[in-house]
């Protein structure tokens, strides 16, 4: 039987990588659904390519363009806000929640209630989502695994490990793209320069939280979110290399780390085969080119972001909704060049300090509504913010 997944997401680069991997053994699997947001072209290609049963262009004025395209092709072809539920009846095997921003959080609820096991790689949705997606997948028994390689490593690291036996865990950060950039050369960062990681090839959203390291305080919540251990326990390091993704301090002395090369495939191919693993059509680590490693502290004046991870760790907190929809709408100013670089994580601290911050912080957030209120208000907060 071939395997029915689902890709919300498909054009974009966690997208791209599951379906390369799925390339390499296509008889094995039926691509029950593709998405996209605006880019179309790419849609119909990879439709065409895949022989995807069914597709959603998120934009409408795209929709007769893909479903003229796709009009000898069996694919059905949506558009707009249609929900996945009513496209996808029957459980799937595997869906990968790879849309970027909490506009993933909707897909992903629809796809833990339809699918067997679900790739979560949507950071937003764990930081702001976690507490309903937890609970969904209980109710639907759906087995859920971060595709984020820190915790595609946590995970790994972890099993069967509970909070007792560890001593700390240490989440590493390549330092992006200006790591050895001069800090007062940071004002004037272009967002071309902001979007060129060194070390791996992502969209430009998580590209500009690495940039400045916001994407280490998400990564902090997300763990904290996903796994049980204390939040005192997380600490970030920096190592530029980028083979370790996770380091796990026992209390009993060792320390277990997990290396592999910066590639999404890597994690994505683990999660579509798990034990049954048979190929993995990717570089092989030289183990002399390990010989270099190295791991040092984050410059936190530099990269003054960090300062918010602790901020943002308070349990039952809509802390982390603020902070997710505040560098939502601000990453997109930046990459539209209406703000500067470090206007973004300076405007971040300014909301704290609004009259009204505290008492959406407290809100507590157990529907898709509550979120959207608390997602709105920073939203709309963040933008005053800027035009004032
Ligand atoms: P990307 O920008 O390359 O792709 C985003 C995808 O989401 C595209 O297919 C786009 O069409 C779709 N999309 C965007 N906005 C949408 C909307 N409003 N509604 C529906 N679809 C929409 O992003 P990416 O780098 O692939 O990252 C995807 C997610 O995975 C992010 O949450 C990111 O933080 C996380 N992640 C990415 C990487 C990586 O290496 N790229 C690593 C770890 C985690
Ligand atoms: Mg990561």
């Amino acid at each position: 039987m071939r395997k029915k997944i689902a890709i919300l997401g498909s054009t974009g680069s966690i997208g791209e990588s599951t379906l390369e991997v799925i390339k390499k053994d296509k008889k094995n699997f039926e691509i029950i659904l593709l998405t996209a947001n605006n880019n179309y072209k790419k849609l119909i290609k990879q439709a065409k390519e895949f022989k995807a049963k069914n597709v959603i262009i998120k934009n409408d004025n795209f929709f007769l363009k893909v479903k003229n395209s796709l009009k000898k092709n069996k694919t059905k072809v949506y558009s707009g806000n249609v929900s996945l539920k009513k496209i996808i009846k029957k459980k799937i095997d595997y869906s990968m929640s790879a849309i970027v921003g909490l506009a993933g959080l909707q897909p992903t609820i629809d796809a833990i209630k339809f699918s067997r096991i679900v790739a979560l790689a949507n950071k937003e949705t764990i930081i702001c989502g976690w507490s309903i997606l937890n609970k969904l997948v209980k109710k639907y028994k759906t087995t859920l695994i971060p595709v984020d390689s820190e915790h595609f490593s946590i995970m790994e690291l972890t099993k069967g490990v509970s909070n007792n036996e560890v001593e700390e865990i240490i989440i590493t950060a390549s330092g992006g793209p200006f790591l050895n950039t001069p800090k007062n050369k940071l004002k004037k960062i272009k967002p071309s320069q902001a979007v060129k990681h060194p070390n791996w090839k992502m969209g430009k959203k998580i590209s500009v939280d690495s940039a400045n390291m916001m994407n280490k305080v998400f990564e902090v919540i997300e763990a904290y979110k996903l796994f049980k251990f204390d939040k005192e326990k997380y600490k970030i390091m920096i190592h530029p290399q980028s083979y370790v993704h996770s380091i796990i301090r026992f209390k009993n002395g060792l320390i277990k780390m997990i290396l592999y090369n910066s590639d999404m495939k890597i994690p994505i191919t683990n999660i579509l085969y798990g034990k049954k693993m048979n190929f993995l059509n990717i570089k092989k680590i030289d183990i002399e080119t390990l010989n270099n490693l190295s791991f040092h502290k984050v410059d936190r004046v530099k990269f003054p972001a960090v300062n918010l991870i602790r901020k943002s760790l308070k349990k039952g907190s809509s802390i982390p909704t603020i902070i997710n929809a505040s560098n939502e709408v601000l990453v997109d100013m930046f990459l539209n060049k209406k703000i500067g670089f470090l206007d973004i994580v300076r405007m971040i601290n300014e909301i704290f300090k609004d009259e009204d911050f505290n008492k959406y912080a407290k809100r507590k957030a157990s529907s898709i509504n509550d979120i959207k209120i608390i997602d709105n208000w920073a939203r709309l907060k963040t933008i005053s913010m800027c035009v004032r």
